[in-house]
């Protein structure tokens, strides 16, 4: 079984008279519960395959499938719907909201969930334990390190129960300490089945990845 598959996805952005073309025919598979890298020097396509594969943008040419669903067939409301169902997303910075407490970050992100009201304090509390933040319930982001934002990142991306985790540089902005922090919470995600998708310059994080894919100049190169 697949988590996410691409068959000849191409990305062109237009600005004006100018065109980039982002990716050029990319066609990949994910299986269920891997940990997989995207790798390749920066402004090569890396992003751009993560906001596909998140169904975040659609592609100009191609295939995106989640979990064997062709996405291509969805009307915008059902792709938002499988985007918040199925997939969590963990940004380079962190895109908390600032007037939020930890807490009412995770909530929040269950505004559109089935979750009765009551349950979901309940359930971001579980959250916030799980990535270790269990004295910061009230903390707002400005009164948290990076790694402990990163950390409520993470914990608002598993509010829907998500199987996929898609994550753009979600070490980029943080020390080495917090790096190890956030990477302990990303593998014992890892082993608890979730399929992890991470964009990342870090050759250390890449070497743990049970699959790498290498992206340069909007195509994918050999491993
Ligand atoms: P990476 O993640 O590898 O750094 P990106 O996917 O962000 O690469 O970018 C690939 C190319 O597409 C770059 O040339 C970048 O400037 C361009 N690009 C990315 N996003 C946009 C956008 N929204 N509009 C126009 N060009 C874009
Ligand atoms: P980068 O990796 O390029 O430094 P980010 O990872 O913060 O920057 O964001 C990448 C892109 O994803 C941006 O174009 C941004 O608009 C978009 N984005 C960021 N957060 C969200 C979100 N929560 N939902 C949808 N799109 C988002």
């Amino acid at each position: 079984k697949l988590a996410l598959r691409t068959e000849g996805l191409h990305k062109t952005y237009q600005r004006g008279r100018i065109k980039t073309q982002a990716l050029r025919g990319v066609s990949l598979a994910i299986p269920r519960g891997t940990f997989c890298c995207i790798v390749g020097p920066s402004g090569h396509g890396k992003s751009t395959l993560m906001h596909m594969l998140g169904a975040l943008d659609r592609p100009t040419a191609g295939q995106v499938f989640i979990e064997d669903q062709d996405i291509g067939s969805l009307s915008s409301s059902a792709l938002a719907a499988l985007r918040a169902r199925r997939i969590g997303f963990v940004f380079q910075f962190f895109n908390l909201l600032p007037n939020l407490t930890a807490l009412e970050n995770v909530t929040a992100a269950m505004m559109f969930s089935n979750r009765e009201k009551a349950q979901r304090a309940g359930r971001a509390r579980e959250l916030l334990d799980l990535v270790g933040l269990s004295d910061k319930y009230k903390a707002r982001p400005n009164e948290l390190s990076g790694g402990q934002q990163q950390r409520v990142a993470i914990a608002r991306a598993l509010a829907n129960e998500p199987d996929i985790l898609l994550m753009d540089e979600p070490t980029g902005n943080l020390d080495s300490e917090a790096e190890a922090e956030v990477m302990a919470n990303i593998e014992q995600l890892h082993q608890q089945g979730k399929t992890i998708v991470i964009v990342t310059h870090s050759a250390e994080i890449a070497a743990r990845a049970q699959q790498v894919i290498r992206v340069k100049d909007g195509v994918l190169v050999k491993e």
